[in-house]
């Protein structure tokens, strides 16, 4: 097996304290799961409903696992009963479903607004006066089952590291914005989920507050 406890015991020694370790196991099967577990480790990452469904079905009840990934309206009820937090919510529509299979549920869960500051055009996200206006709408307020706990975003893929930190800083920002508008006397909105394995380090310089790494931990994926 790639070296999982190795990884992990390094990766947590280069976090700052106060900075959480969403392990992204999206593609790697259950074993590498249970060894970063058997560390202590209990905050998991997925990106795929079904993939998702099988792991939280046969790997242990305590595991916090978060959708990273793109959610489709019609798989949130799927996920609804047992996810701790959604981080990728892109619009209101989906906020509106996750409430709506949450109160189902009797549940609260914990999401995300995901940002796009990115230069790439496939990455999802809500640019930012798409994210000022969603919250500005303020139907969210009404929404007793969805908890907005922070943003999420994901920087550039490229080599250039003061692109991705201008990015990671845009996010920053911006996140200092919407916590003085809307959520300066809600303590529950305190999360600024950036940094992946390629560049974490400049997300924590940037305030990040959740990173989310896996090929670093887990190796590469196989597809
Ligand atoms: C896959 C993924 C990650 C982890 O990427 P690594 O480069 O393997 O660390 C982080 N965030 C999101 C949204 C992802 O889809």
């Amino acid at each position: 097996m790639y070296d999982v406890q190795e990884n992990l015991r390094e990766v947590l020694d280069s976090l700052p304290a106060g900075v959480k370790l969403v392990a992204i196991s999206k593609y790697h099967p259950n074993e590498y799961i249970e060894a970063a577990y058997a560390m202590g480790q209990r905050i998991f990452g997925e990106s795929h409903e079904q993939e998702l469904r099988e792991k939280h079905t046969t790997l242990p009840q305590d595991i916090e696992w978060h959708f990273i990934g793109h959610l489709q309206t019609n798989k949130v009820k799927y996920i609804a009963p047992y996810v701790s937090m959604v981080e990728a919510v892109d619009s209101l529509k989906l906020l509106r479903e996750i409430e709506k299979q949450a109160a189902k549920c009797g549940r609260v869960i914990n999401v995300l607004l995901e940002l796009h500051i990115a230069e790439e055009a496939t990455k999802y996200g809500l640019t930012l006066d798409q994210c000022r206006e969603l919250l500005a709408g303020g139907e969210w307020r009404q929404m007793s089952h969805v908890r907005i706990c922070g943003l999420m975003m994901m920087a550039s893929n490229v080599d250039d590291e003061q692109q991705i930190a201008n990015e990671f800083d845009i996010a920053a920002r911006f996140f200092d914005e919407v916590k003085a508008a809307y959520f300066a006397d809600d303590d529950n909105f305190c999360e600024r989920s950036w940094g992946m394995s390629d560049d974490y380090p400049i997300a924590v310089a940037h305030r990040s507050t959740m990173v989310r790494i896996g090929t670093r931990i887990f190796g590469p994926r196989v597809y």
